[in-house]
């Protein structure tokens, strides 16, 4: 039973690529399943899918479902689990259980080290004798390489478009033109043989290499040596126990394997584990939270000055996620995120890289945009709308811990110990974004003032955190004047940013003002 709904299609204002993605997938997924004898219903419809299941279940009698990951999606069927039309079963696609996310360590707040070696020893995943293979379970501290241009990286595989895929173009640069993103049909993985091949790549062009420039960013290369598989996994072409087997069985070097690994059975079945415990942070320690009552649009309207049609009516009863702001961030999201230039050519290119493929690698993710916009005071809430519809991969069981705890530090230490942040000498040191900058990351970049501006205004929140002991002591060093610099460069940066201003304008601008 598949179901193509264009009311979910238009909820949020997703990436063109990203509907194709999930349409194409599944277009291509029932006939695939046809193909081999399955008895397959594909209906259309435009509304919540309790709606347009109800009549179905009327005519087919009770349907099972594998237990949906999104919240969102339970909360939408959950009067057909309750009336008995819709029967849940468990998901097959796990590699862990709640069980074991439970019995891993006593939470919240949870940690994701001590699940992931509870997972290792209970599974035997690269363990001998009962100890980590190479004698330790992680080897994180030996992948943080920069990457100079060598070894080669790998160039991604295209894909020819067939009728399906033409199909799908024409149905969202018609149906769905108001949406942002371009829709390019060769990056677009539709089949199970284009996600077996896109996975036959990875394993042969980027895995080997995958440990050591795991957190590295480049303008050369988009994804260096990341394999690309998110989407692909999340829509469950490709399956996370297929992915760990052929990774275990691989020849590697033994510190990208267990890297890659990290990923797949740690962080991802971890941040699943968090979403489902919390009810996507509705309830967090037994109380319920603070969550918006309709699906937010990531910061378009302020942008484009139109409001997303969805957003007002169609909430269909599902609210629009929770809204922890742990550091009272509350800024909306700058124009700079839909594409607009600031200025900060890390940001600028990276950001450029997310309208054009709906992509982004981990550290640009976290270390770029989510740095910045934790340093600027962007909200939580509406940070991870933006990730939402900008990203092929986002669904909220993924997107949410991700950029509420991981990225913003909006949910505190619940699974994380400190914010995610730095100034300009971590992006300097892992990518060459600032070779092609009009900023210099030792003299006059903006993000280190604004790094240490937001410690100082944090210090109530942050200055206990035995985590963050060094970066107070350094802070403690700066003289009272510079204080005072690095509070006014934040409060310049965020009102040029707020109003969709590029930086470097205000630089020119400023030496014109001199200079009359
Ligand atoms: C702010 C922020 C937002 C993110 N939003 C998403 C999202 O919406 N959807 C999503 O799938 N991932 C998200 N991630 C996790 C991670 O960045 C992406 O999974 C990864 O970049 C996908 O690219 P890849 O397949 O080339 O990754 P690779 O680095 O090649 O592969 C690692 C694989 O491990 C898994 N993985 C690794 N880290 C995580 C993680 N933290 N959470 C979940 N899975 C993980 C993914 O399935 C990924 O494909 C986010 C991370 C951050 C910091
Ligand atoms: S100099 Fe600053 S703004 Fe420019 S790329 Fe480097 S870190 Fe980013």
């Amino acid at each position: 039973m598949l179901v193509e709904n264009r009311w979910k299609a238009s909820r949020r204002p997703y990436h063109k690529q990203k509907l194709a993605m999930v349409l194409a997938n599944l277009r291509q997924f029932a006939l695939e399943q046809a193909e081999r004898g399955v008895a397959v219903r594909h209906v259309g419809g435009d509304g919540l899918y309790s709606e347009i299941l109800r009549p179905v279940i009327e005519e087919l009698g009770v349907l099972k479902v594998m237990r949906p990951a999104e919240y969102e999606l339970r909360a939408d069927l959950r009067p057909l689990f309750e009336s008995g039309g819709l029967q849940e079963v468990t998901h097959e696609g796990w590699l862990t259980t709640e069980e074991q996310f439970r019995d891993s360590h006593d939470g919240p707040p949870w940690r994701m080290d001590a699940f992931y070696r509870h997972v290792r020893r209970e599974s035997g995943i690269l363990m001998e004798h009962g100890k980590p293979v190479g004698g330790k379970f992680s080897f994180d501290a030996e992948n943080r390489l920069r990457w100079a241009g060598k070894p080669h990286a790998p160039t991604l595989p295209t894909f020819k478009p067939d009728e399906i895929t033409e199909e799908i173009d024409e149905l969202v640069e018609r149906d769905f033109a108001r949406h942002p993103g371009t829709l390019r049909l060769d990056m677009l993985p539709a089949t199970k043989g284009d996600a077996e091949r896109i996975w036959k790549w990875a394993k042969k062009e980027c895995l080997p290499l995958f440990g050591p420039y795991e957190d590295a960013m480049s303008v050369k290369s988009r994804n260096l040596f990341h394999t690309r598989i998110s989407a692909l996994l999340n829509l469950h072409r490709l399956t996370p126990a297929q992915i760990l087997r052929d990774t275990i069985e691989l020849e590697i070097p033994f510190a990208s394997k267990e890297g890659f690994v990290r990923q797949v059975l740690g962080w991802r079945e971890f941040m699943h584990h968090v979403h489902e415990a919390t009810e996507g942070f509705r309830v967090v320690g037994g109380k319920k939270t603070r969550v918006a009552e309709l699906p937010g649009d990531g910061g378009l309207a302020g942008w484009s000055e139109k409001e997303w049609p969805s957003v007002k009516g169609a909430a269909g009863g599902v609210d629009g996620g929770a809204c922890p702001s742990q550091l009272g961030a509350k800024e909306p999201v700058p124009p700079a995120l839909w594409g607009e230039r600031s200025g900060l050519h890390c940001l600028d290119e990276v950001v450029k890289g997310v309208w054009d493929e709906a992509y982004g690698h981990h550290i640009t993710r976290l270390m770029v945009i989510s740095n910045i916009a934790t340093l600027l005071g962007i909200s939580p809430r509406d940070l991870t709308d933006w990730f939402w519809v900008a990203y092929a991969d986002a669904y909220d069981w993924v997107v949410e811990p991700n950029v509420l705890g991981m990225g913003t530090y909006g949910l505190g230490d619940l699974f994380t110990t400190k914010p995610y942040i730095s100034g300009a000498a971590y992006i300097d040191r892992m990518s060459d974004f600032c070779e092609s900058c009009a900023f210099d990351p030792k003299k006059n970049c903006p993000i280190t003032p604004m790094y240490w501006a937001f410690l100082e205004r944090q210090r109530d929140k942050l200055g206990k955190n035995i985590r963050m002991a060094m970066p107070y002591r350094s802070l403690d060093k700066r003289s009272a004047a510079k204080k005072r610099e690095d509070a006014k460069t934040f409060e310049r940066v965020r009102e040029r940013l707020r109003t969709g201003k590029s930086l470097v304008d205000a630089e020119e601008d400023e030496q014109q003002g001199l200079m009359s």
